[in-house]
């Protein structure tokens, strides 16, 4: 078997532990000669795996219990439009801070639906680094947060106190790689196909009194009432991925949790830091406050002899990428917005993957610095 180092941005690496699991049961799962795929949602088969994957992820993220947890579909993307279909108040503003692409996505998405105040950006620098929080104000509907920008590798270094403003966080690069206080939060949502499972569902955790606000006119599928009162069997939901979080969470679990897995992405990603902060020929761009844990953009200094014009630039970017795949190596295009490339370092990334990673990029200097 071949498995490669995927630094793929999103859908990622799985652990090789849950997809051997998944490949084990394809066909029969949990001895109901059925595969899970084949399953009705509303089996006794199916109930303790969607109860069992919710159930865990409320243990591995102590989740109080004024807190629902929905699976959904739509992505992150869908959340985009949701958050104001269902948090929205006439004569309230949507407040945002916008730190790139993603939340730009979210606040042109919310501005179909509420007046939206944009209160910081961090545009000015290319979204080098997070802006202050300015105050939430009384009568805000909601304030949005972007906790971990996927394309420009930066993340919150601490979360704003929005007072009684629910705060509202797309967590879809970061959820389950740091601990978090969730009570901090009116909502958070991610998409699972990062740290979560395969795509195809989105995981919505919302406090109970955010629920029950849409207007009538609001679409069945589009409300978090609807959602939370069926326990997202409103309709079929999506089977397969919903156990696939299920068992991304046990091995999460079985490896010590998310302090265990914290501290394994603090040192993956300072070991990548460091060779960055040491390089001749790559940089950070991100400002070092802000760094994110699992997505680390690298350009190449254009300093170095290798890199001294576009051109040369977009050359040895190719190369690069072209050869890191050689070496099983792959995905570490930059996004086509932003250029440069970009290692992205999920919980299921090993370490050795980093190392390898590391090793291959002193190796690639060195044939530059020649
Ligand atoms: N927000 C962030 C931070 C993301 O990284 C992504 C996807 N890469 C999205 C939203 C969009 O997610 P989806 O594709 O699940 O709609």
């Amino acid at each position: 078997m071949k498995r490669v180092f995927n630094f793929s941005p999103g859908p990622s690496m799985l652990p090789l532990e849950v997809l051997q699991k998944a490949a084990g049961e394809m066909c029969d799962t949990g001895n109901t000669g059925q595969s899970v795929m084949e399953m009705s949602h509303r089996s006794k088969d199916y109930k303790p795996i969607i109860e069992k994957t919710e159930q865990l992820l409320r243990e591995l993220m102590a989740i109080p219990d004024n807190y629902k947890v929905l699976f959904l579909q739509g992505g992150a993307s869908l959340q985009f439009s949701m958050v104001p279909l269902n948090l929205a108040k006439p004569g309230k503003k949507a407040v945002f801070i916008d730190t790139g692409i993603w939340s730009d996505k979210a606040i042109k998405e919310a501005a179909k639906f509420t007046a939206v105040d944009v209160r910081a950006s961090s545009k000015d620098r290319a979204y080098t680094y997070i802006p202050e929080a300015p105050p939430a104000k009384e009568d805000d509907a909601y304030y949005h947060i972007t906790q971990n920008n996927t394309i420009v590798g930066t993340k919150w270094a601490s979360i704003p106190d929005t007072g009684s403003v629910p705060l509202v966080s797309d967590m879809s690069s970061n959820i389950l790689s740091e601990p978090l206080d969730v009570s901090k939060f009116g909502i958070i949502y991610a998409g699972a196909q990062k740290n979560l499972g395969p795509a195809g569902v989105t995981v919505v955790i919302i406090r109970d009194d955010l629920i029950g606000h849409a207007g009538p006119e609001v679409p069945a599928m589009l409300r978090y009432d609807i959602h939370a009162k069926e326990a997202s069997m409103y309709n079929t939901p999506p089977c397969f991925s919903i156990y696939m979080v299920g068992l991304v969470l046990e091995w999460l679990k079985n490896m010590g949790g998310i302090p265990a897995i914290a501290k394994l992405n603090r040192e993956k990603a300072d070991l990548f830091y460091q060779y960055l902060d040491n390089s001749n020929l790559f940089n950070s761009p991100v400002e070092k406050p802000f760094r994110s844990l699992m997505n680390i953009p690298f350009v190449f200094n254009p300093a170095h002899k290798a890199a001294e014009n576009d051109e040369k630039k977009a050359e040895l970017e190719k190369l690069f990428v072209k050869d890191a795949a050689s070496s099983g190596l792959v995905n570490l295009a930059g996004h086509r917005l932003v250029g440069g490339m970009r290692a992205s370092i999920y919980n299921a990334m090993p370490i050795e993957g980093v190392k390898e990673l590391i090793k291959f990029m002193k190796q690639f200097e060195e044939t530059q610095n020649v």
